[in-house]
């Protein structure tokens, strides 16, 4: 027996009817369309042996009890970003439903492990910009008074937005008590990116997912008039943020899956009678691996203070933002391409750029693995999201095989 793709199809287009409208999936944490999608997915566990509730952080939890009292969680997400995509999150919840459903319908007994379902509450922070709400609050690393006072376009508090759904924020810091008897973590995930369709595969094992180090680089250099000024005598703060945007390419390309973005350059007065006496630039790198990711910052400071010698410039540096790279388990890595190999023929390593739920449930040391599914065009949060039907169905066939694997290695751990 397998879990059943089609019927996860089936529930996907019914939730895409019940919560999109012609510009997306409107399924906003702490909005009512969200709560109507999360009490329609409570209709469907009418009837099953299943014990559901809400944690302290709003994620909703659906437990199969098992022989043992270690868990098997699956899970993703519910709520979309307004205009969103019908699969981004729901697919994963969805899929998991499935395995769920399959394992109640060929057991005579409870299974050998227990099952748990779980959708995390706030996976975007689309709302109030506050991303992996639930899964922060389960993993430990929620900070409830930075979070408290956050504000939507309209004023609202996240607060109050939290107790209307029946949240209180000063006790979301309970949802780590679901970590009880967590064995492994498994998710499903669409791809949000190009890279599959490129190399026509249809699923990914997931290494983890990218750290990131972020930077303000601004370049000193002296304003002077463009017309008065000859070549030889400027200090044009532009050329050495000029060169570094260049510079990160070969920076990047030594690694295979590193990326490097300057996204913003602006330069001060910014006309184009004056020559440029200040251009504040922003970097943004990415890789899996820490030390990869250190090296890289490393090389593009020298650049930078190489290139604003050579410019008669000077440079500073400040960190925006970082986090580190939260890599996924090697055994469940295994086990994750053995299953794509049996039922797609073929497996690919790769790992992700934006985070998931699952980097939180591994960084509470929770043995932690995804897999990602083809997506179209690599176009994800947005309307026009999609994924071929028979490389979902192959998704939903992967993750149960990947269930079953990691079920029979918790009872050997
Ligand atoms: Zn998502």
């Amino acid at each position: 027996m397998q879990a059943n793709g089609i019927e996860t199809l089936r529930l996907l287009k019914e939730l895409r009817e019940l919560t999109a409208n012609a510009e997306g999936a409107q399924r906003v944490a702490w909005t009512d369309t969200w709560l109507q999608a999360r009490r329609w997915f409570e209709s469907k566990l009418e009837g099953l042996p299943v014990e559901h509730h809400y944690d302290a952080a709003g994620n909703h939890w659906v437990t199969l009890q098992g022989r043992s009292e270690k868990c098997l969680i699956l899970g993703s997400h519910l709520d979309s970003v307004p205009n969103g995509g019908w699969l981004d999150g729901a697919l994963g919840v969805l899929a998991g439903f499935a395995v769920l459903r399959r394992v109640i319908d060929e057991s005579v007994g409870p299974p050998p492990v227990t099952i748990r379902l779980v959708d995390w509450a706030d996976e975007e922070g689309a709302r109030f910009g506050r991303s992996l709400f639930g899964s922060s609050a389960f993993a430990g690393t929620a900070s409830i008074e930075s979070d408290r006072s956050r504000t939507d376009s309209h004023g609202v508090r996240l607060e109050d937005a939290l107790k209307k759904c029946g949240v209180d924020i000063d006790f979301i810091g309970e949802a780590t008590h679901e970590r009880r008897d967590a064995a492994a973590y498994l998710e499903l995930h669409i791809e949000q990116g190009p890279i599959l369709e490129r190399l026509a595969l249809p699923l990914a094992v997931v290494l983890g997912t990218k750290g990131v180090e972020r930077h303000a680089v601004t370049f000193r250099g002296e304003e002077a008039h463009s017309g008065s000024t000859p070549m030889g005598a400027r200090r044009d703060a532009l050329a050495p943020a000029a060169k570094l945007a260049l510079e990160i390419r070969p920076i990047a390309s030594k690694h295979p899956d590193a990326v490097c973005t300057m996204g913003s350059v602006k330069t001060f007065p910014g006309i184009v009678t004056a020559v440029v006496g200040r251009c504040e630039t922003a970097l943004d790198q990415r890789d899996l691996d820490a030390e990869v990711l250190a090296s890289m910052l490393k090389e593009a400071r020298e650049a930078s203070e190489r290139f604003a010698l050579e410019e008669n410039c000077a440079v500073e540096w400040s960190r925006i933002w970082s986090i580190e790279p939260v890599p996924f388990h090697p055994a469940l890595i295994e086990l994750c391409e053995q299953a794509l190999e049996e039922v797609a023929g073929v497996s690919y390593r790769m790992p992700s750029g934006p985070l998931h739920d699952a980097a939180e449930v591994a960084r509470a040391g929770i043995p932690t693995v995804m897999l990602f599914v083809q997506s179209l065009r690599g176009i994800s949060h947005n309307k026009i999201e999609n994924t071929k039907e028979d490389h979902i169905a192959l998704a939903v066939q992967a993750l149960d095989r990947l269930a079953t694997k990691t079920m029979a290695w918790i009872g050997r751990q």
